[in-house]
């Protein structure tokens, strides 16, 4: 198996592996996802994204192993791997004249944690890279205790010119109080309302009213999890104008990433693309092509 595939595995795996693993020098990798300009098929940036490579199991998937680390308090040192991981990637892609934004996965005790923040600052100072091709995603897999906290760290990154990102939006334990009480440039909505908004009329309501509120706000709307190309209209209708998703790329090595990526560059510049244009280079895509759906409506209202 490569890591190029996604795969699962419902094998358990200790905590006594897991710490291992994250303390130790082998076994962790990062994948890295492309983000997409859905007007112009452009990739705009790209999520780091953890995969364990156990000796025994093959990948082991994130949903297996992060809780565990995130219960026995490894998540900074992860924070830490991963962000070396990212500057590395980001090293990669500047000797390539590639600046491309890359995200890094944290929930919210890593990232009040300041010296997790400052730990992230120093390398991509001591690298002499600008902090905004640093992207912090604020996953929301754990309920918020200080926000005060949360958002004097989140301030002092946004300070020193790095990007706050909240993921999973929609599912997760953000309030609108969160909302208004830390900085933030982007969004991404929850792929749980982008998978249902073509037989739901209430969560595609849901998704549209939510990329409002962050278009009022002046925050990047990102849709996440893709999976078919026919939704693209609707999702740039609904106001997304960045996707991430199978559709779109999975999560992949950095030298599949800067296959793209160089073709990208060599293109030249980014199409100035008109609405009527945007359905038309998907047609390029990963060969992913399908018969384009009839345009949106929505066709129920239950979920
Ligand atoms: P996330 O940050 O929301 O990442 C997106 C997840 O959706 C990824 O799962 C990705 O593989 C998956 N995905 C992307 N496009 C599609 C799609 O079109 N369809 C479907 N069904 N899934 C799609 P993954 O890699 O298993 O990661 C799951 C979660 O684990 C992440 O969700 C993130 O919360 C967490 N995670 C991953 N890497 C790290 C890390 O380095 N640190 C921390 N703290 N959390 C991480
Ligand atoms: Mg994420
Ligand atoms: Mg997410």
């Amino acid at each position: 198996m490569t890591l190029n595939h996604e795969a699962s595995t419902s094998s358990v795996v200790s905590d006594e592996e897991v710490a291992a693993m994250v303390t130790g020098k082998d076994g962790l990798r990062v994948l890295l996802q492309p983000q997409v300009d859905l007007m112009t098929g452009r990739i705009v940036s790209a999520e780091a994204l953890a995969r364990w490579q156990h000796p025994r199991l093959g990948i082991v998937m994130p949903a297996e192993f992060i809780p565990a680390i995130n219960r026995m308090g490894l998540d900074k040192l992860l924070f830490e791997r991963v962000s070396l991981h990212v500057i590395d990637v980001l090293l990669t892609m500047r000797r390539a004249g590639i600046a491309v934004p890359v995200a890094i996965n944290a929930p919210a005790t890593t990232l009040s944690d300041e010296r997790a923040v400052d730990f992230l600052l120093d390398r991509i100072y001591k690298a002499e890279l600008p902090a905004s091709l640093v992207r912090v995603e604020l996953t929301e897999d754990q309920p918020i205790r200080e926000l005060d906290v949360l958002r004097a760290s989140l301030m002092k990154l946004e300070d020193a010119g790095c990007e706050v990102s909240l993921d999973d939006f929609g599912t997760g334990h953000a309030s609108l109080k969160l909302l208004s009480a830390i900085p933030l440039s982007e969004v991404k909505i929850d792929q749980y309302f982008v998978t249902r908004m073509r037989r739901s009329a209430v969560a595609f309501e849901v998704l549209r009213t939510a990329a409002e509120l962050a278009t009022r706000l002046g925050w990047r709307v990102v849709a996440e999890g893709v999976e078919n190309v026919a939704d693209i209209p609707a999702l740039r209708a609904a106001g997304c104008r960045y996707g991430q998703g199978f559709a779109l790329g999975r999560p992949m090595p950095l030298e599949a990433l800067m296959v793209r990526l160089r073709t990208q560059r060599d293109g030249g510049e980014p199409l100035a693309a008109p609405a009527s244009y945007a359905s038309s280079w998907i047609e390029a895509f990963d060969g992913a092509v399908t018969e384009a759906e009839p345009a949106f409506p929505v066709r129920a209202t239950a979920q």
